[in-house]
């Protein structure tokens, strides 16, 4: 989607996927290796005039090997960040963005402690190389302790409160390498089994909306942060609590294709190129659904629901992301009735 976005802005790509045949390869030529394959990244660097990264668990060293030959966006410091879920919250907690109550955890003593001082239940996290709910265990009796290390390992782990949220939402921005920001409308995202399966834009809401926006403001200027980031909150009553930061295009925000002025794929490229940031504002009442597991036989289900597919045309593998459906509402109730009826065919 980034590569369909550089396209059209007439710019050339080259990308670096591990994978066999990556759906970028529709796009641009792709130099299949490791992503710390460092004759790959000698290649990538020559090729290219900047460099990014659409995945947050791409290795750091990867990348601060090759910014001193290519300039690298967003910033390393940003991904070295995100990657690591106890330096996360500490760069959160500086700029006073709430979350909830955190310890670190690398012993049996430390677990303990946890649990007299945050309370019961606990999401235990890896600090590291967790993602769509991966490398997590919710920890509800002091006595099922053991069962957490057996499944995380003993060290290295972060115990969270347990959030008991209203809903998820993500807030999405671009910043440029001017300091120039924009932001999309709030989406509103369900999450099953760790995995996103639908989002909501939020045009409408104006609570939430200008505290969100005041975070990834805090957040992007703190990381002097080049290209889109996005930050996904807990919403408790009036309040929001930052969960983690994507330093990268997100999930959450694949209905600004068809949903916004500018996609945050656009935006992106944009931001990341020099190229000045375009209108992120939201068109009608988007939607989206992330098709999952495997493609539907019959694709009249999309004509249905008047939404527009997209395939990557990737190989089916139970929990695999292999698509998503986006569709554009007149009003909140036809956009839900849409997804709804998309949700069902799926499931079907
Ligand atoms: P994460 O990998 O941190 O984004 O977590 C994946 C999902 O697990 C989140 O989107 C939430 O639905 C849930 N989750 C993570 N942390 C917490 C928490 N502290 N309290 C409640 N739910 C959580």
């Amino acid at each position: 989607m980034l590569g369909v976005a550089a396209s059209k802005l007439g710019l050339e790509c080259v990308f670096l996927d591990p994978a066999e045949n990556p759906p970028a390869a529709s796009t641009g030529r792709v130099i299949a290796a490791a992503f710390d394959d460092e004759m790959a990244l000698a290649e990538l660097a020559d090729s290219c005039d900047v460099i990014t990264y659409e995945f947050e668990n791409v290795p750091v060293t990867a990348v601060r090997a090759i910014e001193s030959k290519c300039p690298v966006f967003p910033p390393p410091q940003a991904l070295e960040q995100a990657q690591d879920r106890l330096a996360e919250k500490q760069l959160f907690e500086s700029l006073q963005i709430p979350i909830p109550g955190y310890r670190a955890i690398d012993s049996a003593i430390d677990l303990q402690q946890a649990v007299e001082l945050l309370g019961l239940p606990l999401v235990v996290k890896m600090r590291r190389l967790g993602y769509d709910g991966k490398g997590q265990v919710m920890l509800r009796k002091k006595e099922d302790a053991a069962n957490v290390f057996d499944a995380l390992g003993s060290q290295d782990l972060i115990a969270e409160q347990f959030v008991q949220f209203d809903r998820e939402v993500s807030a999405i921005g671009a910043r440029s390498t001017s300091g120039n920001i924009v932001t999309y409308a709030l989406s509103e995202n369900e999450h099953r089994d760790g995995i996103l399966r639908v989002s909501r834009a939020l045009p409408e809401d104006e609570q939430l909306t200008p505290v969100a926006d005041d975070f990834l403001h805090r957040l992007m200027t703190r990381l002097e942060y080049v290209g889109v980031l996005a930050l996904e909150l807990f919403v408790k009553g009036e309040r929001l609590l930052a969960n983690e930061f994507a330093p990268r295009v997100h999930n959450s925000g694949h209905w600004t294709i068809e949903g916004a002025e500018t996609s945050q794929f656009e935006n992106h490229v944009r931001a990341i190129t020099g190229i000045p940031l375009a209108d992120a504002s939201v068109i009608d009442f988007p939607g989206m659904v992330n098709i999952i597991g495997s493609m539907p036989a019959d694709l009249s289900v999309f004509n249905a629901a008047n939404a527009t597919i997209h395939d990557y045309g990737k190989k089916a593998i139970p929990g695999r992301k292999l698509g998503h459906a986006t569709v554009i509402g007149s009003s909140i109730e036809d956009r839900d009735k849409r997804l709804q009826h998309l949700q069902d065919a799926l499931s079907g």
